[in-house]
């Protein structure tokens, strides 16, 4: 697939800082590549310390007006962001097919989901409200006003390169924050493209301001807004590793953040679940994205008396999955990332094996002459939970089946992990489905049900998954503070 769309200005190659599109300082550029072929497609500017720190200069200066324009103003602005991303969906799901590898009609459904994330909170901006507090001393008013933080830091990965931006740009724009913004290194022309799109709106200059950056030249992006005071709060989606260096080193400027991180979801069958439900719930939420979510089943743990019967019907499932590129229009899973991700694939797989599991359909590198970043979707079952399928984020098409005897054994496998982002069960046991939602130690729980994200819903983890809430009503707050204003008499 080559870069093509019906719009050619949505092809975006450089940096936009104050309203203007622009190149590096340095003049550096990098490569993005199809991971469907190792193509590169474009080269977009490789960022500085300098053009950090402009981007940041720029969100500042634009601060103080777009926090002063009335929110319902600001929900308009949002609105013909969102209907002009709708109306170019499909060239936008095309793109993020090009660059990060998924199947178009999920690249199309991402767009529909980044989309939904900017209609909700532009229909939250004009929601804003605070509270009058009853004094506790005669002649006085209390009232409590939420105001924007001030110039938020997006930095965001590449699995969603478009609904991880929507997400946090979306809500900060509402809440009255101006934005820099660093897209992954894989994936940046599709969060250019959104934010051509913006400007397009009628978003003023200053308000979002976008700087691309290779792995390499990533950290002095993020050392200049990291030691800035003007930034006052980062957003990060991407690996626990990264959060927790982001969060040590905004200690010294006490930034507000947002991590949302990586996860080891449990999936978990009970002997009372409906068998075929759990299968179709599991393949949604598995294979989305050739399993490069976040929130995806990475352990799936199946009642030893229902253990054949669900591995046999799951099997035949994944069996039947079609593996190649997104110009074949019958794929369902796309290529990994980058070599690096399927090197990790395999390895778990094989570690697996060695530790006694046995591979019931898949196991190896597929579709080699088109591209080495295709892995077979695959079934083991009997691993072992000390396999590092079990006990770190795969991120790839690859099912691991474990089998349990008990509700609290279960519950303790399912537990015994330091991520804590999403959990799901299937369980047709009303008072066994209220125990098990309590018990799970996640941020998010799907129950009988494996697609959960929405935008009216809160997304976001618990322990080594992160903090803060994104989407839903408790959306705005990681984007503003509370202000106490408390008025003696005249
Ligand atoms: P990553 O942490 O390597 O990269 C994420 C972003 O951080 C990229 O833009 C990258 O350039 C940037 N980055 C890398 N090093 C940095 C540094 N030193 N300082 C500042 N920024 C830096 O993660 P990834 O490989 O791109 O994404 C996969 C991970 O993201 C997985 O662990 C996945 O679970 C997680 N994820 C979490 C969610 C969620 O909502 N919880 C959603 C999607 C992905």
């Amino acid at each position: 697939m080559s870069l093509t769309l019906s719009r050619s200005s949505l092809i975006r190659t450089e940096n936009f800082i104050a309203g203007h599109w622009v190149g590096s300082d340095g003049g550096s550029t990098f490569g993005v590549h199809n991971p469907a072929d190792l193509r590169q497609i474009a080269s977009v500017p490789d960022s500085t310390h300098d053009d950090a720190w402009q981007a940041a200069d720029s969100a500042q200066s634009a601060f103080k007006a777009w926090k002063s324009t009335p929110a319902k103003r600001r929900g308009q602005l949002l609105k013909q962001w969102h209907a002009l991303v709708m109306s170019h969906q499909d060239d936008l799901g095309r793109l993020i097919s090009l660059e990060q590898g998924k199947p178009l009609a999920e690249g199309r459904g991402e767009i529909q989901y980044a989309a939904s994330y900017i209609e909700w909170f532009a229909e939250e901006a004009p929601r804003i409200e605070g509270d009058l507090i009853e004094p506790s001393v005669d002649g006085r008013r209390m009232l409590a006003v939420r105001e924007p933080v001030g110039v938020v830091a997006v930095v965001t990965p590449w699995n969603f390169p478009a609904a991880m931006i929507a997400r946090k740009m979306a809500p900060a724009l509402a809440a009255g924050c101006t934005v820099v913004a660093k897209p992954a290194e894989d994936t940046p022309l599709t969060s250019l493209a959104l934010i051509h799109l913006a400007e397009e709106a009628g978003i003023p200059a200053g308000v979002i301001n976008v700087v691309c950056a290779s792995r390499e030249c990533t950290p002095a992006v993020a050392d200049a807004w990291l030691r800035d005071t003007r930034v006052r709060k980062i957003s990060f989606t991407g690996s626990t590793p990264v959060g927790k260096q982001l969060a040590r080193e905004s200690a010294a400027t006490l930034k507000k953040l947002s991590l949302e991180l990586g996860g080891n979801a449990p999936f978990i069958v009970f002997d009372d679940a409906d068998l075929d439900a759990a299968v179709e719930g599991l393949m949604a939420s598995k294979f989305r994205n050739g399993g490069q979510t976040c929130v995806c089943p990475n352990r799936v743990y199946v009642h030893e008396t229902v253990f054949n019967t669900f591995a046999y019907k799951l099997t035949d499932r994944v069996a039947a999955l079609r593996v190649g590129p997104a110009s074949e229009t019958d794929s369902q899973i796309g290529p990994m990332i980058n070599t690096r991700a399927v090197e990790k694939i395999m390895k778990h797989i094989d570690d697996a094996v060695a530790k006694g599991g046995k591979i019931l359909v898949g196991g190896q590198q597929v579709r080699t002459d088109i591209g080495p970043n295709y892995v077979a979707p695959t079934v083991l079952a009997d691993v072992s939970s000390d396999a590092q399928l079990c006990q770190e984020e795969t991120f790839g098409p690859v099912v691991p089946l474990c089998r349990f005897t008990g509700e609290e054994e279960v519950i303790g496998m399912a537990n015994n992990t330091p991520y804590g982002l999403a959990g799901y069960f299937y369980s047709g046991n009303i008072s066994r489905i209220w125990r098990v939602a309590d018990a799970l130690e996640t941020g998010i729980v799907g129950i009988n049900e494996g697609v959960v994200a929405s935008e009216v819903a809160p997304f976001g983890g618990i322990k080594e998954s992160g903090y803060g809430r994104e989407g839903s009503k408790y959306g705005l707050d990681d984007y503003m503070h509370i202000k106490y204003l408390c008025q003696g008499s005249l």
